[in-house]
């Protein structure tokens, strides 16, 4: 307020000295004639109306045309005129600097709009750029506040949303008045609020009230507050429904993941029940020769251990979905987790040659000795599975910085590489399969290795083979778990 009042004074100061300056130029210096004097004085005061605006002006004229009056038309050193004509020239300086100065203070008053048209709409601009930016709902409410205080350089901004009856706000010195009771009433009034320093947004979503944006020490137009708030609504209402959707779809993939659970292990409980069941009638309707019912019972046994795997698999997928496992870290050989998988699997595995080469040096792992035997077990069981008797598979394994990488390496028909990052998904099973299986070998084995801290691969070429490698962190090294 004080050095608005001093930016005057010192105006009208400088344009009074200004003024006598300009007239002493014309009077002794140059001793000009009426008409460069009068073009000279409406120079100046065009200037003053550009510049300082139309009250410098106005006034400027006045005393331009006294002083123009004064030294420059006869008779001199008198505020009176003899020549009619000196008279029109007077009257004709007087109406051509108020017009001038008019229209030169309007032209300054548009660009001076424009600029601050401009500026908001800039403001406007990094707003929606800032909100654009998040479309998580609970993190965009979160940074709202913050990003309208940045663009907008108010003193606290506060987000008040109806739903919930939440509040957020800026961070900031200003602390915001008015209570929950009171925003929750404002909100439902259509139009932009004044109150003392503070001003409030209505937010709208859709037709309906959605709540209120308060802004503290903001010099924002009311248009530019009206877009503000639309800018805002639109992005509540995009969050909310990206969210509702996302919520829609996950819904609907766990209840996809559901039915292709049930699908695969029905699908694949029901094979080895037709076998046990047929080889049990038999067995019960006739008196068989002891070798076929060594036959039949070892189809009963074997078949069992099928069912067996097959509700083990669903459990521990059950299991690792919900994290419910807690595994057990201890340094290990990897030599050691390899040969108790291979005798586990040995009955899978009589009909290939195994050859496993590590090297001497090979750091331990830092690996739960129970779920690593699985994840050998189950890439061991693949590899038997998906290629011709005979064919060799290759256990190899090297040290890869901090972890340990170990291959299992076999001779069968390869991945296709389309499908080679689709094979590690919950129940996903190579097209044109047909191989029985259930799609949850690999999910498990990938579940287990990232539980570890590290990573499974697939590398392959179809027609030749495939290699699938995992890394477990050495138990001396720094890897991170
Ligand atoms: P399942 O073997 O029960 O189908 P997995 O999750 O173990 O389930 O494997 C998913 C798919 O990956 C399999 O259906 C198969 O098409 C492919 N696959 C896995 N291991 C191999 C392998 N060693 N060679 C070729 N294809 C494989």
């Amino acid at each position: 307020m004080y050095s608005k009042r001093v930016v005057d004074l010192s105006r009208w100061l400088v344009a009074a000295l200004a003024l006598a300056c300009i007239v002493t130029f014309f009077r002794v210096l140059l001793r000009a004639n009426p008409t460069t004097v009068a073009l000279g004085l409406l120079l100046f005061i065009l200037f003053l109306a550009t510049r300082w605006g139309l009250r410098y002006a106005v006034a400027t004229s006045f005393a331009a045309g006294a002083c123009y009056n004064y030294f420059f038309l006869p008779p001199f050193g008198r505020f009176t005129v003899s020549d009619p004509q000196n008279m029109v020239a007077l009257f004709v300086f007087l109406i051509t600097s108020i017009v001038a100065s008019r229209l030169s203070n309007r032209i300054r008053q548009e660009s001076q709009d424009a600029r601050a048209r401009q500026a908001e709409l800039e403001i406007l601009h990094r707003v929606g750029r800032a909100l654009l930016q998040t479309e998580e709902l609970v993190q965009l409410t979160n940074s709202v506040t913050a990003a309208v205080a940045h663009a907008t350089g108010a003193d606290a901004v506060q987000l008040y949303l109806l739903e919930g009856d939440r509040i957020f706000r800026s961070r900031g010195d200003v602390t915001l008045t008015l209570s929950t009771d009171q925003l929750r009433e404002i909100s439902q009034n259509p139009g932009i609020l004044s109150i003392a320093q503070q001003v409030i947004v209505p937010l709208r979503s859709g037709a309906k009230p959605g709540g209120a944006l308060i802004l503290d020490g903001t010099e924002l137009s009311l248009p530019s507050l009206e877009a503000l708030g639309g800018l805002i609504s639109i992005a509540l209402d995009r969050s909310s429904a990206i969210a509702e959707l996302t919520r829609a779809e996950a819904a609907k993939e766990s209840e996809r993941l559901r039915s292709l659970m049930l699908d695969s292990i029905t699908h694949e409980l029901r094979t080895p029940l037709t076998s046990i069941k047929a080889s049990v009638s038999t067995l019960l309707s006739s008196v068989l020769r002891p070798e076929v019912t060594h036959d039949l019972l070892t189809v009963i046994d074997e078949e069992s251990d099928r069912l067996n795997r097959l509700v083990s698999q669903a459990v521990e997928m059950a299991q690792l979905d919900t994290h419910e496992i807690r595994m057990a870290f201890r340094p290990q050989t990897l030599r050691t987790l390899i040969e108790d998988a291979l005798e586990t699997s040995r009955i899978v595995l009589q009909r290939h040659p195994v050859e496993v080469s590590l090297p001497l040096n090979l750091a331990h792992v830092s690996a739960d000795p129970v779920w690593v035997a699985k994840l050998l077990g189950n890439l061991l069981e693949n590899a038997a599975k998906y290629s011709e008797g005979g064919q060799p598979i290759f256990i190899s394994a090297r040290q890869n910085g901090p972890f340990v990488a170990c291959s299992v390496t076999d001779r069968g028909p390869g991945v296709d590489p389309a499908e080679q990052p689709l094979i590690f998904d919950k129940f996903y099973r190579a097209r044109n399969q047909t191989i029985s299986g259930t799609g949850m070998g690999l999910a498990i084995s990938r579940a287990i290795v990232e539980a570890h801290g590290g990573a499974i691969s697939v590398t392959s070429q179809p027609g030749h083979g495939s290699a699938f490698t995992f890394t477990l962190p050495s138990a001396s090294g720094d890897a991170i778990r």
